[in-house]
This record gives C-alpha cells, structure tokens and sequence, in this order.
C-alpha cells in the first residue's frame, strides 16, 4: 500500500539547499553540511553576541567542531536564558531586526520572551513554509489560513506569502472566532485546503456535520498546539479530510517540521535546524527510539541564532526509516512537554494530549480547559467543557468512562482517589477559549516547574 506513497517535497528542498550531488538526501552530505553550517553559527554567535562571546569562549579557534557528536560538549540555551538576556543574544544591530515576536505575556514569570528576526530570517521560513505546504497545497488550490495574520511577519502572513510563491491562492483570516462566519467563508470561497488550530478545526467541522454540511476542504495542515489522533479522526470522518501535522515554535523561526502522507512523524528542516533529543535530567543525548526532550540548534539564522535551545517538548526519533522513502529522520509527534504533565504517584502521569484523546471524541465537544490538583493523596481535576449548541450535555458515566481511557485516572479512580468536577459552557457560534497553546493547569503537589500560566 505504501509503494506508491509520494516523497516528502523536504527531501529534494534539503537537498537542493546542501547543493547535494543528486536529489536524493544522502546522509553524509547532508550531516557533512549540518557540520559547516553549525561551525559558521558557532562563529558567527561568538564573533556578534554579547552572550554566545561569553558562552563559547571556551572553544577553539579555526574548525571549531571537528564531528557533529560534538555538539554535546556545547552548553544548552534556556528559555530563561532567552527571557532574561534577550538582547544580548542579537548578533545584529536593532535597525537590521524586522520582525520581533513576544512570547509569555501572562505576566506570572517576570519578563516576556521576545525572540528577534532579520529580512533575511523570515525569508527563510516563507521558504521552508512554501515546501512545507507543497506537502497538501499546490496551484489551483484555495487555502484558508486560519492563524494570526494581522500582523507583519506574523505566522499567517509569512504563510500566506509562501502560499503565493507555491501559486496556491491564499484566504487569510485569523484564528477561528465566529463557526458560522469561518464556514461560509469556506463555501463562498470553496476552500480546498485549511491551515489552522487543531481544537479549532475540530469545532467547525462538527458545527459544520451538525448544520447541514455543504462544502468542505479536502486537507487540513494543523499546527500550533497537540494535535490529538481524536482530531484526525474526526476531520477524516466528518470532511473525508487528510491530516498532516506541523510542528515549530517562534523560536525555530516558527516552522519546524511536517508529516509527510505517510503520517509516521515530522520530517524536520534540516537544512535549517539540527534537532537533538536529549535526557531532560542528564543533558545527555539520547540514541535514537529513545523519549527525551527535543534541542534545536538553527543553522542558518543571522539576526538571533539560538545554540542547542531547550523546547520543553518530548518526543523521540523514530528508529525506522520513513516510508515514503525520503531517507531523513522522523521526529514522533509532540505529545507532551517536560512541564506539561501532572506526575502521579507510582507510574504514569496526565498531560493535555492524554485528556484530547479522551474527552474529543465526545459528540460535541467544541473545546475543554482543565485544572488539576494532586497536592493531596485525593486527585482532584476541574474540567470546563464547551459543548456545541443542539448537542445534548453528556451523561455523567459517558464522561468518566472517557476519563477512565487515561491509565493514571483509571488508577486514581480505582483506588478511590478521583475526584472530578465539571462545568459546561454551551457555544452557539463564537468559541470561548481562544489560547493557541493550550495547557493542562496544574495547583497543588506537583513539582515546583509544572505551575505555568495558560
Ligand atoms: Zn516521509
């Protein structure tokens, strides 16, 4: 079944991009460019930033990385790092910055992050999202974005502008706010293909299944937060819709990596980025198959280079060969992140992926936030369900039953220690939650890292 499996377009991009012989990736070409290129990184961060002059003294002049096994002799870069040095990680001077995206505004941990971007940076990202999007989108096809746009060089117009360089005709509109609004936009316009939110997503095609269908896109590209296999399911049986996940961060210069149609696990821009997977409590790096927390290294950024950065992210690259027949790694999907999950006592712990994959599939449900609580032996979760109007409000036992899917919820609840409340919000049309990112809230015993404003 899978012979006839199209390449992922990555494949001849990074291949075009470390002038390979051919176009097919050979690994010793491209790990000998990732080599050069992070050498020229290491030089030029320790040449023009104030905090890299610092962190890097240490290392030789010349060749300063010989193999990229290396690396792992390089200090990392936190987030901290990032919030509380920021402008000293600038290689650039401030007028040659175009585009400055500030993260963590909630205010609860001090300073914002803000990570800097030049012309030249930005560029780079249309391009990877031109490729990128090749994955689902080509000429012909209409692709409403449904990310934020208003801004220049925000996610939405960089995807928009890279939707014009594919001669894909892009309909820019924002994250989803009106269900009823966004769908007849989708069929006055005959959108072919999204690019949204997941949750988001989720919620227009039930809206959409629940008031009469009519015209649906065929592809959907989702990104931003966890996109929970209850999505894919649903997007594929309400809209017969093909699924493809991406994964990025602002601080890889917002796109990172894409599923191909083999949907085994990101293929990663490579030729951008050399991704680690590291042991989150060591910072040693982990063989492949192996879960840890994902490091990037950018290998071709000017204006704010960023040199083995922790994402918090957990995943692990996929032994097996991808087979679409690219020969690039494959980074698992994303499935939770080092502060993202409620560790419980014995094994096993509960993240925001766990609780999509059991209260998504639910007839309705539009969106949901969570709080738990385990700081004593009793665990204690508060859920606030959004239930799209003309959908009757679940039974009780249909909820827990959902629940109990979760190992570690089961366990509680066997043991007597489950403690669950919850509240419903009824959604009409407009869609109450509006986080991008959304993340399980915890109070109580965690451990002092888990506590993260939403
Ligand atoms: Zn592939």
């Amino acid at each position: 079944m899978n012979a006839k499996l199209p390449v992922t377009p990555l494949a001849s991009w990074i291949a075009a991009k470390i002038q390979a012989a051919g176009s097919r990736i050979c690994q010793e070409e491209l790990r000998a460019y990732q080599l050069a290129s992070l050498n020229s990184t290491l030089r030029w961060a320790r040449q023009h930033s104030p905090f890299y002059r610092d962190r890097l003294a240490g290392l030789g002049g010349g060749n300063l990385l010989t193999s990229l096994d290396q690396i792992a002799s390089l200090p990392f870069t936190l987030p901290a790092d990032v919030r509380e040095q920021g402008l000293q990680l600038l290689c650039v001077s401030q007028s040659e910055i175009s585009r400055v995206v500030t993260l963590d505004t909630s205010g609860t941990t001090g300073q914002p992050k803000r990570i800097y971007f030049t012309r030249e940076d930005q560029e780079l990202t249309i391009d990877f999202f031109r490729c990128g999007m090749s994955t689902l989108a080509g000429p012909g096809d209409r692709v409403l974005v449904l990310l934020p746009g208003e801004r220049p060089g925000s996610v939405g117009e960089l995807l928009r502008m890279s939707l014009e360089q594919l001669g894909a005709e892009p309909v820019p509109y924002g994250l989803v706010d009106s269900l009823s609004a966004v769908l007849n936009l989708i069929k006055r316009e005959r959108i072919t293909c999204l690019a949204g939110v997941p949750v988001q997503a989720a919620a227009l095609a039930r809206y959409w299944e629940k008031n009469g269908g009519g015209w649906a896109p065929q592809r959907a590209l989702l990104s931003t937060d966890c996109v929970s296999d209850a999505v894919v399911r649903e997007l594929k049986r309400i809209w017969g819709c093909e699924v493809f996940r991406h994964y990025g961060m602002t601080e890889m210069g917002l796109g990172g990596g894409i599923e191909c149609a083999a949907h085994a696990g990101y293929h990663l821009r490579e030729a951008d980025l050399y991704v680690e997977v590291i042991d989150p409590a060591t910072g040693l790096p982990l063989p492949d198959g192996e879960y840890g927390e994902v490091v990037f290294t950018t290998l071709t950024r000017r204006g704010m280079p960023l040199i083995r950065y922790r994402t918090g992210d957990i995943s692990r690259f996929r032994p097996e060969p991808c087979p679409c027949g690219a020969g690039l790694r494959l980074l698992e999907r994303i499935r939770s992140r080092c502060d993202g999950q409620l560790r419980l006592g014995g094994n096993g712990g509960l993240t925001m992926a766990d609780l999509d994959e059991a209260l998504l599939p639910l007839p309705g449900i539009a969106d949901f936030s969570a709080v738990a609580d385990n700081g004593s032996a009793l665990l204690k979760l508060r859920l606030c369900l959004v239930l799209l109007e003309g959908f009757p409000v679940p039974a009780p036992a249909l909820l827990r039953k959902a629940l109990q899917q979760i190992p570690a919820l089961q366990r509680a609840e066997q043991a007597g220690q489950f403690d669950l409340a919850v509240e419903w919000i009824s959604c009409r049309d407009v869609l109450p939650f509006r986080a991008e990112k959304r993340r399980l809230r915890m109070t109580g015993g965690g451990p002092p890292q888990q506590l993260r404003a939403e």
